[in-house]
């Protein structure tokens, strides 16, 4: 029986439109229902002026949008926020948060007014078993989040919340917590890991926008083959990968992303990579879509 016709037997029994609001019950229903399994993506996000800039990578997030199923809420694995232990987002109303300096007060100026899901965030909470999530009404929002998904839904209007990345823990602990995140892609969540394969803002190249230099494109190359072949073991273990990827992963914490969505590709998952390029010497913006 579909949901309509569920939602209409209900209405007909005797005592159940006075027992219950349909309306409520309804909304409450409505983020868990079953769907079609949802893509993953990991977006390389790059320069926060990339949320009010016309470039080919805010082109490239807004064509994916357009291509995707309509998600139910999304989650959002951020590089821009680390903390001690694994927490979610349970705020109604998650606000912007402008977490960057130096840029015009036009960047400041934007606001991504999703809402939140108290109701994602305790049902996320619920489906991990490897750590105590925390409930957050503090954070919000960050760059690393709105910058990429108000072209993904420049309408605001599909409810987020983000998941934190725990500081304290190693490669595999995120990519094998990622895997607990999978039932929730059957529910029309769309999670979302946002960094950038290749960060390293120490030894930046103003003077090279459109390229990358020699170590930044081989280690983007070394990693787009692994993930293109499913070779995600190396991928994990990173740290052993040699000079040119130490050089573009001088800090973690732009790369874990990648691993949650790696870690929710499933067997008959296709794998696809876009916005591939390297810029400003030691950036690589590639993003890779799973399902
Ligand atoms: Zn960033």
């Amino acid at each position: 029986m579909d949901r309509l016709k569920f939602l209409q037997s209900l209405a007909l029994l005797p005592l159940a439109g006075a027992a219950m609001n349909l309306k409520h019950l309804h909304k409450a229903t409505e983020p868990f229902e079953v769907t079609d399994k949802m893509p993953v993506l990991f977006l390389g996000h790059g320069s926060p002026m990339n949320a009010i800039q016309e470039t080919e990578f805010s082109q490239g997030w807004r064509n994916i949008g357009k291509s995707l199923p309509r998600p139910n809420a999304i989650i959002c694995i951020s590089a821009h926020w680390e903390t001690k232990g694994t927490y979610v987002t349970a705020m109604e109303k998650p606000k912007t948060i402008h977490d960057f300096g130096g840029f015009p007060q036009e960047l400041f100026d934007v606001q991504y007014p999703a809402p939140g899901s108290p109701a994602i965030a305790m049902e996320t909470k619920n489906t991990i078993t490897k750590t105590e999530v925390g409930l957050d009404q503090q954070w919000g929002l960050d760059h690393g989040c709105w910058s990429v998904v108000k072209h993904l839904y420049p309408n605001a209007d599909i409810p987020i919340i983000q998941l934190s990345l725990d500081y304290t823990k190693g490669p595999q602990y995120h990519y094998d917590l990622a895997k607990e995140l999978s039932s929730l892609r059957k529910k029309g969540i769309l999670i979302i890991g946002s960094g950038n394969m290749v960060h390293n803002l120490g030894v930046l190249d103003w003077q090279n926008q459109n390229n990358g230099f020699d170590w930044a494109i081989e280690a983007n190359t070394m990693m787009k083959n692994m993930i293109t072949n499913g070779d995600f073991n190396p991928l994990i273990n990173y740290t052993s990968l040699g000079k040119a990827v130490q050089l573009s992963v001088p800090t973690p914490e732009h790369y874990l992303p990648l691993l949650y969505t790696l870690g929710l590709k499933e067997e008959k998952d296709s794998i696809s990579l876009f916005n591939d390029k390297t810029i400003m010497g030691s950036i690589s913006m590639t993003s890779v879509r799973i399902g």
